[in-house]
């Protein structure tokens, strides 16, 4: 289990590591064809800043190899926003009183119908609070069968769950699985999750383990940045995904880094993260690792997905709606976050073009499963 490995890992002293890499370090891990985890600590340091426009066509070069120049759509579905956590960020936290919404079989359907109706998209991500009463694995069962007909491949964002029930999801559809353990930060993570299950950290953290033994073909992951120090955070995870590469070799992976923004009476981030340093981490994570397909979701401006998309993301949201119930049933009821890219997914399609990309919509057929 990953907790394992974890624990040889010191914060401080990792984030000591990284703040002290200098340029030799950087220019050494830039002739790498497989940099190792120090390099990264290198591609991800202050040190690395001079070097931005050698990352970027680097990454660019790896991922015009890897991927060719195509961007795989997707979008999600929030089923429900029922959750039993007090995660101390998000505005679904069971503390805050409004009404709660779980959409029954012919809403997810009628979810399913709208979004069909907006673009083609085949790639689709549903999404749960946590609230395994309310919610739990039969409805999430449910729910894919639902779905099934109308989309080749479908992931889930939901609470982490026992080895057996994400083996039982796959046989009603089930191709990959998101989860962001937020912060690789065990003590801190107490203080953002303090009550509920996810204030468990090692049974978030080794479920990315169980994903693996249940033999998903894809495992998401991510860190919230805006919690702990960036660096170290993706440190950790990129450790953690050369952990689960090892072990768990005929599974794909992906990264996502989504940024809490400062908002109005909303929670503030501890820490601001700026584009450049986005675009930083994103080269690094592609100079790192070749494969990995590297998303952006519509939290981030139009501007910035757009120079971002020809750099070394490899897959996008777009239309994407983050109320339960947003794209038929509730459309403006209370949404997880607001997004920053309104557009539509035809006019994402349309600025991929522009950049000389492909959009593709379906990378995956149904009967592979
Ligand atoms: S982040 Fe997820 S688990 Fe935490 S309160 Fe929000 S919906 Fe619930």
């Amino acid at each position: 289990m990953f907790s394992e490995v974890l624990k040889d890992y010191d914060w401080e002293e990792t984030t000591g590591r990284i703040m002290t890499k200098t340029p030799a370090d950087v220019e050494r891990a830039l002739t790498k064809k497989n940099p190792g985890i120090e390099d990264f600590m290198a591609l991800v340091s202050p040190a690395a800043e001079p070097y931005l426009e050698n990352m970027a066509a680097l990454s660019r070069h790896y991922t015009q190899e890897r991927f060719g120049k195509t961007i795989s759509m997707y979008i999600p579905m929030y089923i429900t926003n029922s959750c039993a956590n007090s995660c101390v960020y998000c505005g679904f936290n069971c503390h805050n009183k409004f009404e709660r919404v779980i959409l029954t079989t012919s809403q997810i359907e009628d979810e399913c119908k709208a979004i069909r109706s907006l673009a083609p998209f085949e790639n689709l991500l549903l999404v749960t609070g946590e609230n395994p009463k309310a919610a739990g694995t039969s409805y999430l069962e449910k729910a894919l069968k639902i779905c099934r007909p109308y989309f080749n491949n479908l992931s889930m964002e939901v609470m982490p769950l026992p080895t057996e029930d994400y083996e039982r999801l796959t046989h009603a559809g089930l191709n990959g699985v998101v989860c962001f353990q937020e912060t690789y930060n065990r003590e801190r993570y107490k203080v953002y999750h303090p009550a509920g299950m996810k204030s468990n950290f090692e049974w978030r953290l080794n479920g990315f383990d169980r994903m693996g033994n249940a033999g998903l073909h894809k495992i998401g992951m991510g860190v919230l940045i805006g919690l702990e120090d960036w660096r170290t955070d993706v440190t950790m995870m990129a450790l953690h995904l050369r952990y689960l590469k090892k072990n768990y070799w005929r599974t794909r992976f992906s990264v996502n880094f989504p940024r809490l923004r400062p908002a109005a009476g909303g929670y503030q981030p501890n820490i601001v993260m700026t584009d450049r340093e986005l675009a930083q981490l994103t080269f690094a994570f592609r100079i790192f690792d070749h494969d990995i397909d590297i998303s952006y979701s519509t939290r981030e401006y139009p501007e910035f997905r757009d120079n971002m998309m020809t750099l070394g993301v490899t897959s996008m949201s777009a239309g994407s709606k983050t109320d339960p119930g947003g794209y038929f049933t509730y459309p403006r009821s209370l949404e997880q976050f607001e997004v920053s890219d309104d557009r539509s997914p035809l006019q994402v399609a349309e600025a991929i073009r522009k950049a000389g990309y492909e959009p593709v919509w379906k990378d995956w057929d149904k009967i592979f499963d």
